[in-house]
């Protein structure tokens, strides 16, 4: 029997385009939103959907010679001390992509929040050039503001809300007019009671 504030956090992440999962403290998968299903899709797991996932351990889907680095990070999360942090490359026969996974302690302390967010897409021919700028448009409202997230530091898409990127980019160097706001998962993690 899950809590309510687990069923209130699911809620809030549903929709998120960031492929979300929750692990309870044996890292067996309790949750994934919508996206998990839209990424497995593209990415040649067409079998793989969520409904499938549900009760199995997280370390099945990694690669056995990266099990040992997975489970750290995993149980540092878990002891609570501070969230885990891994960037990761996860290409399509078209892009390269650059994702980011954060993995939280879940508010009711039982398991890990993990977001894996996307933080670069480029076509392949593009690999070569370097470090990859923002297009601003995509970010800047209509009075030049660019939001960004006041604890992950993703920025919104001004015309896509509520869609969050990792922009590397802004992280180094902030964007002129910044705003902070609060992302979806955010919200869910430090003010549940909001949600
Ligand atoms: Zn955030």
């Amino acid at each position: 029997m899950k809590p309510t504030l687990v069923n209130r956090l699911e809620k809030s992440l549903e929709k998120d385009p960031a492929v979300i999962y929750l692990l309870d403290r044996d890292l067996r998968i309790v949750y994934c939103n919508e996206a998990w299903d839209r990424f497995a899709a593209e990415n040649g797991g067409r079998g793989l959907t969520r409904q499938l996932q549900l009760g199995r351990s997280i370390m099945n889907a990694v690669p056995s010679p990266l099990k040992p680095f997975f489970e750290e990070g995993y149980r540092t999360a878990l002891s609570g001390t501070q969230p885990w942090e891994h960037c990761y490359e996860c290409s399509s026969p078209t892009v390269y992509r650059n994702f980011r996974m954060m993995s939280s302690l879940n508010p009711t302390g039982e398991g890990l929040v993990v977001v894996n967010s996307l933080t670069l897409e480029r076509p392949h021919d593009d690999r070569e050039r370097g470090i990859c700028f923002p297009n601003e448009r995509v970010y800047v409202d209509s009075q030049d503001i660019v939001t960004m997230c006041c604890h992950c530091r993703r920025t919104r898409r001004s015309k896509q809300a509520p869609v969050w990127d990792w922009v590397p980019a802004y992280i180094e160097k902030p964007p002129g007019l910044v705003s902070h706001g609060i992302c979806t998962p955010c919200m869910g993690l430090y003010y549940s009671q909001l949600v």
